[in-house]
């Protein structure tokens, strides 16, 4: 019946519109994406309302978990890719080699997927089967080799490296000191915060891995802001990088261990370096703040976060106090926390590592594994 008075397609929207007001978002619907790599990025940015409240400021949460290898290093990887095809290292049918335990070893495997090339990881052989699966399914062939530290030659990432060398049409990406890895943050989620927060995003904060995320959108926001948005660490116990900024500079031995995965750092990677000055200053967070807020996301926002994310969260709301309120606080929302079910909601675990009383018994219901 609408669509019998043609010539008038105003009237048509009119009359849609207020029938059906639904229809309104669909025209506000991202565009189409051209194959899994176009969908990577572009995330919402999410309102913490309890946080938020709580502290009188504004505290988001960049929602990484929503990219399509379920994390905020598809955006690596696909940078990584990009990078060794400009460079002439990769191309068709080649292979793509890395040393990775986690999140850039699935979305490396998403994206060579997508692009016909061959993928190879290597990793510690005390991963979890669920990830090793998940990599074998994706495609990925899975090389387990013995848990050694880096500064042995048969370290995963020595043996990657070494595979890659071996290979014809081959690259070794490298995402702790390839630059291209920075890049991917600097080009796509520093300018998402920015446009999401209309330039109004007094702080941003978030852990590091291989410091791609941290520096990338560290560089965008300083440069964006005329140096205005503070931009701090996030670290958790056992990582070097927090005694480092406090010590100006001082490389110490690791202390301690946590919980949480995909992030803590030993040494400066050249995705950190030209960096490092720029960051107002640093934070480190117990995992005893860690698990709580992975549960308190939950219970209060609905929201199923990896430990990286509940960090990040935790030091965002610490910026926020101590900004004051009226304040934009920006941090990242790294994965989602199925891959780690069976850990961070399992009573076992938790009496394990001693970290039972760090959960409100309001919110011990969710630990039910
Ligand atoms: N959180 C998780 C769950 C990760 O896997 C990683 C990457 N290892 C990070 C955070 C840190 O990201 P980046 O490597 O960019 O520092």
């Amino acid at each position: 019946r609408l669509w019998r008075g043609v010539g008038s397609t105003r009237r048509f929207a009119t009359a849609v519109d207020s029938a059906h007001p639904y229809h309104i978002k669909v025209a506000k619907a991202q565009e189409c994406a051209n194959g899994l790599c176009g969908a990577i990025g572009n995330t919402p940015l999410i309102l913490l309302g309890g946080l938020s409240r709580e502290t009188g400021c504004k505290i988001y949460g960049k929602a990484e978990f929503m990219n399509p290898g379920g994390s905020v290093k598809d955006r690596a990887a696909l940078y990584l890719v990009k990078e060794a095809e400009r460079s002439g290292q990769l191309r068709s049918g080649g292979t793509v080699v890395e040393g990775t335990a986690g999140n850039t070893g699935i979305g490396l495997a998403h994206v060579c997927r997508a692009k016909g090339y061959k993928c190879v990881i290597y990793m510690p052989n005390n991963q979890s089967t669920g990830k090793i699966n998940l990599l074998r399914l994706l495609g990925a062939e899975v090389h387990l080799v013995p848990v050694v530290p880096f500064d042995n030659p048969e370290n995963y990432n020595h043996q990657a490296k070494r595979h890659a060398e071996s290979l014809k049409n081959s690259v070794w990406t490298n995402q702790f000191d390839n630059i291209a890895n920075r890049l991917a943050h600097m080009e796509t989620t520093g300018p998402e915060i920015w446009a999401q927060t209309r330039g109004k995003v007094d702080a941003f904060t978030c852990a590091t891995g291989t410091g791609g995320t941290l520096a990338g959108v560290t560089r965008y926001l300083k440069e964006a802001s005329d140096g205005k948005t503070e931009c701090w660490l996030a670290d958790p116990p056992g990582s070097i990088l927090h005694s480092y900024i406090q010590s100006n500079g001082k490389l110490q031995e690791r202390e301690g261990t946590s919980i949480t995965e995909g992030i803590g750092q030993g040494r400066i990677t050249e995705n950190l370096a030209r960096e490092l000055d720029l960051l107002n200053g640093s934070f480190t967070i117990s995992d005893i703040k860690t698990i709580a807020m992975v549960y308190r996301l939950l219970d209060e926002e609905g929201l199923y976060v990896g430990a990286s994310s509940a960090l990040n969260v935790v030091a965002a709301t610490e910026l926020a106090r101590q900004l004051g309120p009226g304040k934009t606080v920006a941090t990242i929302l790294c994965d989602g926390a199925h891959r780690y079910s069976d850990r961070l909601f399992s009573k076992s675990w938790l009496r394990e590592k001693k970290l039972e009383s760090a959960i409100p018994t309001a919110l011990r219901k969710y630990s039910i594994l």
